[in-house]
C-alpha cells in the first residue's frame, strides 16, 4: 500500500476543530489565536500609502460595518436564510475587502468574491447565480459594476464604493452618488452592534461563509459553498503544518498581490495571516518594479505567487544591468501555486535567489490548501506533502486504487476543508463530491519519495478535467463554447488548452462554420477572436487561435470527446 503521510506530520482530529463559532469571531478570538490581538501588528497595509488599521480598529470597523450594512439593507440577521444575505465584492486588491467579508459573516450573510477582471456580463452572471443582494466595488470598476448590477437587478443604492489609493476614477459614473464603506461604518457607529449569538454545535459545518466560483471538473462556473468550518479547519491545518518549521514567535510580512477573489488569497492572505498575527501588504495590480520596491520597502518575508510572476522576476532580474535592484534580502520563502511550476523556472529562481526557499502549494476552490511544500523536504516539481487532517487516494482510469509509487491516477481528497458542494447544482455536486466525503479533483498525480528524506511527495502530472488555467485564472471551456455558439457563423465548436510559455495555458477554439455563412476563414477567425474579447475578460481571450474543423468528435451519446481533442493537439505540437 502507498503511504501518503510523512512521519513528522502532526495529527489534527476533526473534533479539535471548532464547529460552533462564526469564522469572524474565530479569527479574532484570543482563545484560539496564537497571538493576542493586543500584540499583533496591523493585519493589512496598503502598498502605496503604507497605511493600515490595527487589529483593534479592524474589529471595531467590522462591527460598525456589519451594523451599518444590515440597517442599510433592512435585513434581520436572526431570521430568514443566509442566502437571503449574499454580498458580492468586485474590486482590485485593497485593505478593506477582508473587513467587508468579516462584516458580512458577522451579519449572518454569505460573501461572494468576484474576479476583478470580469466584464459586466460575467459579473452579472455571478450576481444572478448567487442571488446577491448588494455589491461592493472600487472607483475603477464602478462603471462595470453598475452595468452588471442593472443586468442582475441589484438596486443602485446597494452598490457600495471602496476608496483605494491609486485606483483611478471611472469616466461615466459619479462616485459621490454612491454610499461608501466609510458611510456605512459611520452609520453603524450610531447603531447598537449586532450581538454575537451563540451557535449550536455543528452549525459552522453547515453554514456557508463564501460562495467562490469555479467550473470544477466540467461545465460553466458554479458557486462553491465554503462553510465557516471549512475555513476554520484550513486555518488550523496550515498553522499546525507550519508549526513544524516556523517558530511560533515569527511573524511574516506577506505579499498580497494575488487576487483577493481567489480562494488561495481568501484563505492564506486573509484568514490564515490575520489569525497568525502576520501582516499582508495589499497591491492593487501586478507590476514587477512596484512589487520589487514594495517587497524592499516593507521588508516582506513571504511571497505567495503564481508562475507568471516568477517568470517576470527570474527573467527581468537576469537581464538587469543593475542586478542589485532586484535583490530581495528580507524574503525567506516564496510559495507558488494555482498552476504547475516548471523545472526550468524553479532552477532560474533558485539560481537568482539562493537563500530563499521556493515551495509550492496545491489546492482548489472546492478544497483550499491540501498539499504544501515543507522547507525541510523540498522536492523540485512536487507540490509538497499533505497537510494535517487530509486523506488522499489515487484512482487509476479503470477505477482501481493506485498502490505503487510513480504511478499516475486521479487525486481524490478528503478532509475538513472540503467544501459542501455547488450552490443549487445537485447533479454537479454528486459528480464531484461523494457522499462519504471524497472530492474528485480532476487532477492526475503520482506519489514519489524524496531521495533523501524518503517523505511521500505529490506531483501533479496532468489535468484530466476540462478546466483551462491561464496565469492561474480559471477559464471554463463550456463557458467559451456557449459564447461562441451564440455567434451566427458558428455551427459547432470546442475550446481546448494549448501551452503558452508565459501564461501556462491559453484557450484555442476548434470551430465548425455554418455552411452558408459565406465568410473566409481569415475573416471568421478575426470575428470570433473579437467576439470573445468584447464580452469576456482578458484571460479568456482566444490567444491559442481559431482552427476550422469539419466536425467536433462526439461519443454516440453526443458527449464531446475532449480528451481526444486535447491529446490530438498535443501530438500535433510534438511532431511539428
Ligand atoms: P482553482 O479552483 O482556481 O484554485 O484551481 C484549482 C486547480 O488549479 C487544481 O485542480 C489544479 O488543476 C490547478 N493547481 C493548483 N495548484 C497547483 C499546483 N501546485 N500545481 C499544478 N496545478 C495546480
Amino acid at each position: 500500500m502507498l503511504t501518503y503521510t510523512p512521519p513528522w506530520l502532526p495529527k489534527l482530529n476533526d473534533t479539535d476543530i471548532p464547529d460552533d463559532i462564526c469564522l469572524t469571531d474565530f479569527v479574532f478570538d484570543d482563545q484560539y489565536r496564537p497571538w493576542s490581538c493586543a500584540h499583533s501588528p496591523n493585519p493589512f497595509v496598503d502598498s502605496v500609502e503604507g497605511f493600515g488599521y490595527s487589529v483593534h480598529e479592524t474589529r471595531q470597523r467590522i462591527e460598525w460595518l456589519a451594523a451599518g450594512l444590515a440597517a442599510h439593507l433592512h435585513v434581520n440577521v436572526d431570521s430568514g436564510h443566509v442566502f437571503d444575505r449574499v454580498v458580492s465584492v468586485f474590486a482590485v486588491n485593497n485593505i478593506h475587502t477582508p473587513t467587508i467579508a468579516w462584516a458580512v459573516l458577522h451579519m449572518n450573510g454569505v460573501v461572494s468574491p468576484a474576479n476583478a477582471a470580469f466584464l459586466a456580463s460575467e459579473l452579472a452572471s455571478q450576481l444572478q447565480d448567487s442571488g446577491s443582494l448588494a455589491l461592493f466595488t472600487c472607483p475603477s470598476k464602478l462603471d462595470t459594476a453598475c452595468e452588471a448590477a442593472d443586468l442582475a437587478r441589484v438596486p443602485r443604492e446597494n452598490v457600495f464604493l471602496i476608496p483605494i489609493p491609486g485606483d483611478e476614477m471611472p469616466t461615466h459614473t459619479a462616485p459621490q452618488d454612491f454610499t461608501s464603506i466609510e458611510d456605512l461604518i459611520s452609520k453603524g457607529r450610531q447603531l447598537p452592534s449586532i450581538p454575537r449569538t451563540p451557535w449550536v454545535r455543528g452549525q459552522g459545518r453547515r453554514q456557508v461563509a463564501y460562495l467562490c466560483y469555479s467550473s470544477g471538473t466540467s461545465g460553466t462556473p458554479k458557486g462553491v459553498m465554503v462553510s465557516h468550518f471549512n475555513i476554520i479547519a484550513n486555518i488550523l491545518q496550515m498553522t499546525l503544518y507550519e508549526s513544524t518549521f516556523r517558530p511560533q514567535e515569527d511573524r511574516d510580512v506577506i505579499l498580497g498581490v494575488l487576487p483577493q477573489s481567489h480562494i488561495y488569497s481568501v484563505v492564506l492572505m486573509a484568514h490564515v495571516a490575520a489569525f497568525r498575527g502576520d501582516t499582508v501588504v495589499t497591491m492593487a495590480k501586478f507590476e514587477l518594479m512596484d512589487l520589487i520596491r514594495a517587497v524592499q520597502r516593507f521588508q516582506m518575508t513571504l511571497l505567495y505567487v503564481v508562475p507568471p510572476i516568477l517568470i517576470s522576476l527570474a527573467q527581468q532580474s537576469a537581464l538587469a544591468k543593475d542586478a542589485q535592484t532586484f535583490d530581495l534580502p528580507s524574503v525567506r520563502r516564496i510559495y507558488c501555486g494555482a498552476a504547475p511550476l516548471t523545472q526550468e523556472l524553479t532552477e532560474a529562481v533558485r539560481q537568482r535567489y539562493p537563500n530563499v526557499t521556493l515551495g509550492q502549494g496545491y489546492g482548489m476552490t472546492e478544497a483550499p490548501t491540501v498539499i504544501a511544500s515543507h522547507p525541510g523536504t523540498v522536492f523540485d516539481g512536487s507540490s509538497g506533502c499533505i497537510i494535517p487532517g487530509v486523506q488522499v487516494r489515487i484512482v487509476a482510469r479503470d477505477g482501481t486504487e493506485v498502490t505503487t509509487l510513480n504511478t499516475p491516477g486521479e487525486l481524490h481528497v478528503k478532509g475538513p476543508q472540503i467544501a459542501l458542494g455547488y450552490y443549487r447544482r445537485e447533479e454537479a455536486t454528486r459528480d464531484t463530491f461523494s457522499p462519504d466525503g471524497w472530492l474528485r479533483t480532476g487532477d492526475e498525480v503520482e506519489i514519489r519519495r524524496h531521495p533523501d528524506t524518503r517523505d511521500p511527495h505529490l506531483f501533479v502530472v496532468d489535468r484530466t478535467k476540462e478546466l483551462i488555467k491561464v496565469s492561474g485564472y480559471q477559464v471554463a471551456p463550456a463557458e467559451l463554447e456557449g459564447h461562441l455558439l451564440a455567434h451566427p457563423i458558428v455551427a459547432d465548436c470546442a475550446v481546448i488548452p494549448v501551452p503558452n510559455e508565459r501564461s501556462g495555458e491559453v484557450p484555442k477554439a476548434l470551430v465548425v462554420l455554418r455552411k452558408d455563412c459565406g465568410v473566409s476563414h481569415t475573416a471568421a477567425a478575426a470575428q470570433l477572436v473579437a467576439w470573445v474579447a468584447k464580452h469576456k475578460s482578458k484571460q479568456k481571450a482566444l490567444r491559442g487561435g481559431v482552427e476550422f474543423v469539419a466536425e467536433v468528435p462526439k461519443s454516440p451519446s453526443g458527449k464531446m470527446l475532449r480528451r481526444e481533442l486535447r491529446d490530438g493537439e498535443r501530438t500535433r505540437r510534438r511532431t511539428e
